[in-house]
């Protein structure tokens, strides 16, 4: 809870260290500085973004940053980690009492990084660990070279099955441009094209005749819950590891808007996931896995990730402590409202979501039926003041770059406070762009949007963000 010597704190911190920071260089103190202005006045629905705290921030910004602490608590391979080990030990409890997990591993530096943690904890416990004992060997190295390519041919075989990227997937769940699609032989699932929803009788036909190593599964722009239950049940069926990433909704998932079936976290044999978007702390990631493992998931550091950012931990710790209160479920519940309340406002107006709609923090635009691509809308809306990314929808003719779609998502204005009354304001504004910007024959990113009337919709932007500032607390003067 914020009081009037905790903003005043706030303000303090934030002054004094830009003061720290511009006696050092004053171009970086103006841009940190400028960061806040831009960020202030944005209406932003890019939905993987947020506003963390200033506790959050402040928790990120200290000599933390200095220490060096590869391997994992109490197991490390430099001196002197003893305040390292307390604070990963805190944020990986406040991890599994959130989460209900059986363990967590909080060192990731992103979500990638998190995903790559997972992939390779698996093939340790699958393909490494049954291959070392049917060779008597304790140790990668006390294998002989026949045996250690083998393990490699064979690393190198295992199966993922994942979301396609134009149906809401990551591109690190199998992409063939990303690792995860060159480290694997991979296949993925699409969406019903009629429904734009997950098929779960495709998945397990696919399943059953691909029989991956893992079930992957999990989006960044799915507009829907996905059944984690089910998924488990197919994961089963064919002998597959299944495995979440839940960079997305993890704050749906600690907010216990996300429950039972769409829980990830008592089906999965592991998650992965952000924790900075829905869940509103630092850029970082996490895994968590069932306690079978959590020895693979501990060996992140040094196995893929480098040494641990202790500051992010710390910053982590404070996060997971916020996403555990009452106060915070509040918020998810909301930003799911809001999403709805969002997407109610828009097929009001008839422009088309994907799939119809949204059950989650995000809906899914499809601006083809405007003549745009989405990246010709994305610079109308933002032209407009709204800050929005462009994606791909299924079977997207316009592919990833140009795409036919615009993504928009209510955790950021969720957190400035905004609600569902302003969330039809926010359609509105949206739909008055779409409807009055022109593409321009031949071209993909070409547009025209008439200057006065982008300049009067973002009036209307920053009048619709005044009531709500962000980082209240934080007055630079
Ligand atoms: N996984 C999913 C589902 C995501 O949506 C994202 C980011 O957008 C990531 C992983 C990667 O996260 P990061 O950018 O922190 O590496």
């Amino acid at each position: 809870m914020t009081t009037a010597s905790s903003a005043s704190a706030e303000t303090r911190a934030a002054t004094a260290a830009l003061e720290v920071i511009g006696a050092v260089e004053p171009r970086v103190a103006a841009a940190i500085r400028a960061e806040l202005a831009d960020q202030r006045a944005a209406l932003k629905l890019i939905a993987s973004e947020n506003y963390a705290s200033p506790a959050v921030l402040l928790a990120m910004g200290n000599w933390l940053s200095d220490k060096y602490a590869e391997g994992t608590i109490a197991r490390r391979f430099y001196a002197g980690c003893a305040n390292v080990d307390t604070l990963e030990t805190i944020a990986a409890e406040h991890a599994r009492t959130v989460f209900g997990a059986a363990h967590a591993y909080v060192q990731p530096h992103s979500g990638i990084d998190a995903n790559l943690v997972a992939f390779w904890a698996v093939l340790a416990d699958r393909v490494e660990t049954p291959a070392l004992e049917r060779a008597q060997a304790r140790h990668v190295n006390d294998l002989t070279d026949e045996d250690w390519a083998a393990l490699r041919r064979e690393l190198g075989e295992q199966r993922l099955l994942g979301m396609s990227l134009d149906a809401g997937g990551h591109l690190t769940h199998g992409f063939r441009p990303n690792i995860s699609g060159k480290m694997f032989d991979q296949r993925s699932y699409g969406v019903d094209p009629a429904t734009g929803l997950i098929d779960y009788a495709m998945v397990r036909d696919i399943a059953r005749e691909f029989r991956p190593l893992i079930l992957l599964a999990g989006y960044s722009a799915y507009p829907r819950l996905i059944n984690f239950a089910t998924m488990r049940e197919i994961a089963d069926e064919v002998g597959a590891v299944l495995m979440v990433d839940m960079a997305h909704f993890a704050g749906l998932v600690a907010g216990k808007v996300l429950v039972g079936d769409h829980d990830p976290v008592p089906h999965a044999h592991i998650v992965s996931t952000t924790t900075h978007k829905t869940l509103r702390g630092p850029r970082g990631g996490m895994v968590l896995c069932q306690p079978e493992l959590a020895e693979q998931v501990d060996r992140g550091c040094p196995m893929v990730l480098g040494g641990p950012l202790p500051h992010v931990i710390a910053a982590k710790a404070v996060a997971l402590a916020e996403a555990g209160t009452p106060a915070f479920r509040d918020y998810a519940r909301q930003v799911v409202d809001n999403a709805a309340a969002l997407a109610d406002g828009l097929l009001r107006r008839s422009v088309a979501l994907v799939t119809g709609g949204t059950s989650n923090h995000l809906a899914l635009i499809d601006v083809s039926i405007y003549g745009l691509t989405g990246r010709q809308a994305e610079a109308a809306l933002l032209d407009a003041g709204i800050v929005t990314n462009r994606n791909a929808i299924p079977r997207d003719p316009n592919g990833a770059w140009y795409t036919s779609g615009i993504r928009v998502g209510t955790p950021a204005l969720t957190t400035r406070g905004l609600g569902t009354g302003e969330m039809d304001q926010v359609a509105d504004l949206i739909h008055t762009v779409l409807t009055h910007t022109q593409p321009t024959a031949g071209s993909k990113a070409r547009y025209t949007l008439d200057a006065a009337l982008a300049a009067k919709l973002s009036q209307s932007a920053a009048d619709l963000l005044a009531p709500f500032p962000l980082y209240p607390t934080i007055d630079l003067g």
